[in-house]
């Protein structure tokens, strides 16, 4: 009797062993549509394919939120490694941070220094170094940082997000000090006290702003959108004010447009995200594209 017990409870835990497998593998394949791979080194050879299709790349690792130094202090150690790779290997690519990864939650001027640091690799290297921008609890010390190292460095720009409605505002202001700007439309979940919700208020703003952008900017920018309708409003811009920007895209997301811009012989990155922390990135994207979420379940249940 109590062999049979056992037998039977080994053969359930198996079965669950079995399942819990399945559903991971689904589940990280799912996941790797948006990322490239767990490490750098997965991450350098997605670039090189793309690079041979005559796209940059910009490269993050993936962590947001870090309450603890080591945590932050091994972060800064994995950027070092790509900017040392990106040379070695002679990718056509950048960087782009954040700030909570850095050490903001910890302490600001320590968040500082490893920015710092960071730039400095990055400006020796010849590599554009982006930062990210988070939620709106961050907007401000991340402009206010922002300002501070591209007094330094030259060679760091800035993601802006048009749903936000001080934006226009912080661009304008970041356009008086030649600041490099990434034009978004915004991933995070915000109250309406600070971000238009209806998709046509932050299209409207996002063109308004890329208007600004075009009209105004004395250094190069970047347009980062998968929206069609703003891409060709674009073109029409480049068309009107010849100024240095590219077009910037999430890996995995609009595949069949990427080549479309290409060959319009516009400059085109992907943003490649690596590494195990992906979590809060990969549920942005789901926010973004909720159908998918349905269509992963299909196929895992059905
Ligand atoms: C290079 C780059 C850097 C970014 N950096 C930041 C940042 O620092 N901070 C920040 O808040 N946000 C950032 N984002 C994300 C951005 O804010 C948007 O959330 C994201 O780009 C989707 O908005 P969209 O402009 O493509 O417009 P949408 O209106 O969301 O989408 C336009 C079209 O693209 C398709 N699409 C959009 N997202 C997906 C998806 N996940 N999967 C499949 N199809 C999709 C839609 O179906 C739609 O047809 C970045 C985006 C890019 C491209």
């Amino acid at each position: 009797m109590f062999l049979i017990k056992l037998y039977l409870k080994n053969s359930k835990l198996e079965f669950f062993n079995f399942f819990k497998k399945l559903f991971m593998g689904i589940l990280i394949n799912f996941v790797k549509q948006w990322i490239a791979g767990e490490n750098l080194e997965e991450a350098i050879e997605r670039s090189k394919k793309l690079n041979e299709k005559g796209i940059g790349v910009i490269l993050n690792f993936l962590g947001e939120e870090l309450k603890d130094k080591k945590s932050v202090e091994e972060t800064v150690e994995e950027y070092f490694r790509m900017i040392e790779l990106l040379k070695k290997e002679n990718i056509n690519g950048y960087l782009s941070v954040k700030l909570t990864q850095l050490g903001l939650n910890i302490d600001e001027k320590y968040c500082f220094e490893n920015l710092k640091k960071i730039a400095w690799k990055c400006f020796k290297n010849s590599k554009m170094l982006w930062i990210d921008m988070e939620s709106s609890d961050y907007t401000q010390k991340t402009i206010d940082i922002y300002l501070k190292i591209f007094r330094l460095y030259k060679n760091v720009g800035l993601c802006i997000q048009s749903y936000l409605k001080r934006s226009e505002n912080d661009v304008k202001r970041l356009l008086k000090k030649r600041g490099i700007i990434r034009l978004v439309k915004g991933a995070y979940k915000e109250s309406e006290k600070v971000v238009f919700k209806k998709k046509e208020e932050i299209n409207k703003n996002f063109l308004k702003i890329m208007k600004i952008l075009f009209k105004r900017s004395k250094n190069y920018f970047a347009i980062a959108t998968h929206d069609e309708k703003l891409i060709k409003e674009a073109i029409k811009l480049s068309k009107k004010y010849k100024k240095n920007f590219e077009f910037e895209m999430l890996f995995g997301v609009r595949e069949r447009l990427k080549p479309l811009i290409l060959k319009q012989g516009f400059k085109l990155k992907v943003y490649v995200p690596y590494g195990k922390d992906w979590i809060p990135y990969v549920l942005r994207r789901i926010r973004e594209k909720p159908s998918y979420l349905i269509f992963a379940f299909k196929s895992i249940f059905i």
